[in-house]
């Protein structure tokens, strides 16, 4: 197949992880025989610093042709002041609502390898395969906000049509796997949460009831989380309960490095990207993980691309590397050898080459 992604590396660990990703694209194109057209694009404070703005119009125009975005990080010292006029990160808010993508699809699989990464016991985390599928656009990261000087508020929003499609994204995803959808919400408290249990109750009923539904309070679905964590297999969540849990969620595997995920809208395109930041703790040094990354890939290559089998071959590459001891300094027991970004690179392609 023909495809363009549209690559924005980003700030910090971002262009050393996205070099990554870039080859694993190019050698699933090779090995599958598939023409992918990869178009290089500043975003965030790389482009703050070229053009002015961390969304310029040429980087917005090519990611709204593409098939396909894969990003890196982005963010950094240099452009957090408090006071700081233009953030990375208003330019990442400001392509998700351009592109129209509601639903951030986490994946969390803890590889049997690494089962001894996790600060949680081993016994608690093997086995771990669920994904989080949260609301991206609504609730309160974007109600009306005030400030005076002795009091604030910030309004949580949601409308029966955002909370009817993101459930229906999330149950046709359970559909797919093991058919089980927990519904997180706060409806002893919340007015939105009861509008939220109300919805996806009607939605499931009426359009999935092959599909087993839960629902369970946030306060308990925290604690079930680390509990339990083997028992889920869908989480469908709000804004912000889903903000909260799905970094949670991201300790059961050991690393923030290893995590990918998704953003998704109407259509099939989507914008792919790792879970953790542009880390300028380690920047520069070449010894960033890329899994999380190739991973996003995978998800790419499964959700934009609609290529299940390149996906799966992708994920079974990253699993093999890890399970033969391939591992960068997030993940190596104190002292070990650790592998660069550029080596734990070569040891999943080498594995996709064989696939
Ligand atoms: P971070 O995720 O960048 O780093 C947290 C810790 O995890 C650091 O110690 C870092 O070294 C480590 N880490 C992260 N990714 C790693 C990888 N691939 N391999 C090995 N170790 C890794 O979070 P932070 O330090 O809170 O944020 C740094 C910057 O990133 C901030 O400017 C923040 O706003 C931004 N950020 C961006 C995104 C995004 O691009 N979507 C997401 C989160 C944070």
């Amino acid at each position: 197949m023909k495809a363009r992604v549209a690559i924005l590396p980003g700030d910090g660990i971002g262009p050393e992880v996205t070099a990554q990703g870039v080859r694993c694209l190019q050698q699933v194109a090779q090995r599958f025989g598939h023409q992918f057209e990869l178009t290089e694009l500043p975003f965030g404070g790389a482009a703050i610093e070229l053009h002015g703005d961390p969304l310029p119009a040429a980087t917005l125009e090519a990611c709204r042709g593409a098939d396909a975005v894969l990003l890196g990080a982005i963010g950094g010292p240099k452009w957090s002041a408090p006071d700081a006029p233009l953030r990375p990160e208003a330019g990442l808010l400001r392509l998700r609502r351009e592109l129209g993508l509601f639903a951030n699809l986490r994946p969390v699989s803890v590889q049997p390898a690494l089962a001894d990464a996790s600060t949680l016991k081993a016994d608690t985390v093997r086995g771990v395969d669920l994904v989080f599928v949260r609301e991206l656009t609504g609730g309160i990261y974007f109600g009306a906000k005030e400030r005076s000087a002795t009091r604030a508020s910030d309004l949580c929003v949601y409308t029966v049509a955002e909370i009817e499609r993101i459930v229906r994204v999330a149950a046709a995803l359970a559909r797919s796997r093991r058919g089980r959808l927990t519904s997180i919400d706060k409806s002893n408290v919340l007015e939105t949460s009861r509008l939220w249990r109300e919805v996806t109750q009607r939605i499931m009923d009426s359009e999935f009831p092959d599909v087993k539904l839960e629902h369970v309070l946030v306060d308990a679905a925290a604690m079930h989380l680390i509990r339990r964590p083997r028992d889920f297999d869908v989480l469908v969540t709000e804004n912000m309960f889903g903000d909260i849990l799905t970094d949670e969620a991201s300790m059961l595997t050991g690393s923030l490095g290893l995590l990918p995920s998704a953003s998704l809208g109407a259509d099939r395109r989507g914008l792919f990207e790792p879970i953790h930041g542009s880390a300028p703790d380690i920047a520069g040094r070449g010894i960033a993980n890329p899994c999380g990354t190739i991973l996003s890939v995978a998800l790419l290559l499964r959700h934009s691309l609609q290529l299940p089998a390149e996906a799966a071959a992708v994920e079974q590459a990253v699993g093999d590397a890890l399970a033969a001891g391939a591992r960068t300094a997030d993940l190596v027991a104190p002292g070990a050898q650790a592998l660069s970004t550029a080596a734990a690179g070569d040891a999943v392609l080498s594995r996709l080459a064989r696939s």
